[in-house]
């Protein structure tokens, strides 16, 4: 199994860079704030308790989103080559679970491929994809309070992958084929695997 976390502040693209590496990859997607989404459109127990979180820009208890992700890579990911994680881990208790999951599946993290854009830019995105899509959490006062709490419970993270040799950064600003070039260029290092595109 492949794993791949894709890291970074609200943002900085791992939504649209998630879509490109499972798709040259053949990896499965798990965005923990899409399934979340889902959840309060479907309103779901899960939905109801989360909406109460995201709605202010924070996140969502621990142990509810490992329950999550253990739910998802033993179900619908458990036929996948790999599992690109768009998302997740967001606190280091996180990390540490994921680590546990994969480590009691014979597996473990590959890469960790870490976004980073400033900080100007990233209001300036979601601020635009808050007029696009109509997406509830993306207006100012819950933009300030995301990056808040990216600041202090998951940028932590990056020391921590640091340690561990896995965590890859990547220039976040620039064209989204640009980026997508140093991420894959990263991935094929880390696991020799090799993108389609290439093949
Ligand atoms: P995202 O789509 O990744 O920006 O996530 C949107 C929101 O979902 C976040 O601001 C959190 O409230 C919640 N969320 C998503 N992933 C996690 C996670 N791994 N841990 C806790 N909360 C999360």
């Amino acid at each position: 199994m492949i794993n791949i976390v894709l890291f970074g502040a609200p943002g900085s693209g791992k939504g649209t860079q998630s879509a490109k590496i499972i798709d040259q990859f053949g990896l499965y997607h798990i965005s923990t704030g899409e399934v979340l989404r889902d959840h309060i459109a479907r309103g779901t127990e899960l939905g109801k308790t989360a909406e109460s979180y995201i709605s202010k820009g924070n996140l969502i208890p621990d142990d509810l989103i490992v329950d999550l992700i253990a739910h998802v890579i033993d179900n619908e990911a458990r036929e996948a080559k790999g599992v690109v994680f768009d998302g997740f881990p967001r606190t280091i208790p996180q990390a540490e679970a994921l680590r546990d999951m994969l480590e009691a599946r014979g597996s473990r993290v590959h890469a960790v491929v870490g976004l980073e854009v400033p900080e100007e830019e990233l209001i300036e995105r979601m601020l635009n994809r808050g007029k696009e899509t109509g997406r509830a959490d993306d207006n100012l006062d819950t933009i300030k309070n995301r990056l808040d709490v990216y600041h202090n419970q998951t940028h932590p993270l990056k020391e921590y992958y640091l340690k561990e040799g896995s965590y890859l950064p990547i220039n976040g600003s620039g064209s989204v084929e640009e980026i997508f070039d140093c991420i894959a260029a990263g991935i094929e290092e880390a696991t020799g695997e090799v993108r389609r595109s290439r093949k």
